[in-house]
């Protein structure tokens, strides 16, 4: 008998795309495979975001579209996990009904049991628990990259930024033991894996809950101790808990790459207590400033909303303030809209449509015009990139490689005998607002299959292998924190 198929539809930041590797690895572990792109799959499975805009209408929009193609196909299952569907629990199936198994942030673990028993009762299983069952980690995975990986290292967050729908729905901060991590992590090395991001919705509280403050920074220089593996990255943190020991972790350990993520949010410190973010726009520039002291090339990049409730013209003007001095790399602009459960639903002073939408015109271009005088820096410089799945483009008929640079900006290369999960090395040569070019190959490392340094045409001044904070370039990866 032929396996059923699955397929897995995702939303939202990191923390979900991580989450659906579990999924993958539960479904593939209960005997089910991944469904051919063409093909239609047996199991659908939606793991839902509830922080975007207008999660809930894309949701059931795309559960509308798949009820005709489930009337064609006797047998077909529909799943819908992650943070909407903790949020909705029950109500998900009164507006779908053709909706098999609805499971929670909090016990992923049970899907595979769910879609089984939704399919001997012929009834629809809601289950949703209000505390995490297993950790996600201790789930079976299936990664998408063989190079790259995520490992959490929390769950949930103690915070109360009151845009935000997170800790309601996963509730507060879990911490993993740090020998559980760093197994996964050896064993993620042991396995192919280069580069590993650690994951928290606050990677800086890390340690809170077995009562050791320093736990990150100390976890940072353990990861420096792991042969074979070459960059470690981090996300999210959060300003209020950045200390030094993790600034000086991140420049005195080889590995761990110089880039950082930091979510502003807002530049004014009126808004930045509304949004109950307890550290002010003078704080966060300061602990920029003590990264860059640490580590002169470093990459920032960061988060911001616009039209907060009650966001005046000076507001956002601060926040334009603060983008300029701190030079991000690049930006994620959201634009305020309602989260309904959130405290900030509920704030007096919302801020006029159209008057979100020109603020958000006016950070956009700032942002791009900043983040480009950024990449423009590094032109002429050397850059080591590790060369990605699935990323590449084409230049009229020339094909490109790509990848990230140490930094973990997006960098396209000139066609290179080069597969993922080599590192090229090779010149900057064009810089545009969210991408560089680098066209004077000048060497390839094969990190896998033999360790020759394989020097290009013009090798002549090939840097060593590795070679770190070599170039003030990054692009920001997460969404949250
Ligand atoms: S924005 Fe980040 S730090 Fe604030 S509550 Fe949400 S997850 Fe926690």
């Amino acid at each position: 008998m032929s396996r059923r198929t699955y397929e897995l539809r995702t939303y939202g930041c990191q923390m979900n795309v991580h989450d659906s590797e579990r999924l993958a690895g539960l479904l593939e572990h209960a005997g089910y495979e991944r469904a051919a792109t063409d093909a239609t799959p047996d199991v659908v499975v939606f793991n839902t975001c509830a922080v975007r805009e207008n999660a809930d209408n894309r949701l059931y929009g795309n559960l509308g579209h798949l009820l005709p193609v489930k009337k064609s196909h006797p047998g077909m299952q529909i799943a819908v996990g992650g943070c909407l569907a903790q949020k909705d629990g029950a109500r998900v199936v009164e507006r779908a009904p053709w909706v098999d198994v609805v499971f929670g942030t909090h016990n992923m673990g049970s899907l595979p049991v769910l879609l089984e028993r939704a399919r001997v009762e012929r009834e629809s299983q809601v289950e949703l628990r209000e505390a995490l069952e297993v950790f996600p980690s201790t789930l079976p995975t299936r990664r998408e990259s063989a190079y790259r990986a995520w490992v959490s290292i929390s769950v949930g967050c103690n915070n109360t930024c009151t845009f935000c729908i997170v800790p309601s729905l996963r509730g507060k901060e879990r911490d993993r033991r740090p020998g559980d991590v760093l197994r996964e992590v050896e064993m993620l090395v042991a396995d192919g894996v280069l580069e590993i991001t650690l994951l928290g919705q606050n990677v800086n509280s890390y340690g809170v809950e077995f009562g050791d403050r320093l736990a990150f920074g100390k976890l940072l220089r353990s990861c420096g101790d792991i042969d074979g593996l070459e960059r470690v990255r981090f996300t999210s943190p959060h300003p209020r808990d950045f200390t030094d020991d993790v600034i000086d972790a991140m420049a005195e350990t080889p590995n761990v790459m110089p880039s950082l993520h930091m979510p502003l949010q807002s530049g004014s410190d009126r808004v930045l207590r509304a949004m109950r973010r307890s550290y002010r726009a003078q704080a966060y520039l300061g602990i920029i400033d003590r990264v860059r002291a640490a580590m002169p090339n470093a990459a920032i990049t960061t988060d911001v909303i616009v039209g907060f409730p009650g966001e005046t013209e000076e507001d956002f003007a601060a926040t334009l303030d603060v983008v300029r001095e701190a030079r991000f790399a690049g930006a994620f602009t959201f634009q305020y809209s309602k989260r309904p459960g959130t405290p900030a639903a509920d704030l007096p002073d919302q801020v006029p449509a159209d008057v979100v939408a020109d603020r958000y015109e006016r950070l956009v271009a700032l942002v791009e015009e900043v983040a480009w005088a950024e990449n423009k820096r590094v032109l002429g410089e050397v850059v080591e990139v590790l060369i990605a799945e699935g990323e590449g483009r084409k230049d009229g008929a020339t094909k490109r490689v790509s990848g990230r640079s140490e930094d973990n900006r997006l960098v396209h290369l000139a066609p290179v005998d080069a597969r993922p999960g080599d590192v090229v090395s090779a010149r900057v040569t064009y810089a545009a607002p969210h991408h560089l070019v680098a066209d004077e190959i000048l060497g390839v490392r094969r990190t896998r299959g033999g360790d020759a340094w394989q020097r290009g045409t013009e090798a002549a001044d090939a840097p060593p292998p590795k070679q770190r904070n070599a170039v003030p370039i990054g692009m920001p990866t997460l969404r949250l924190g």
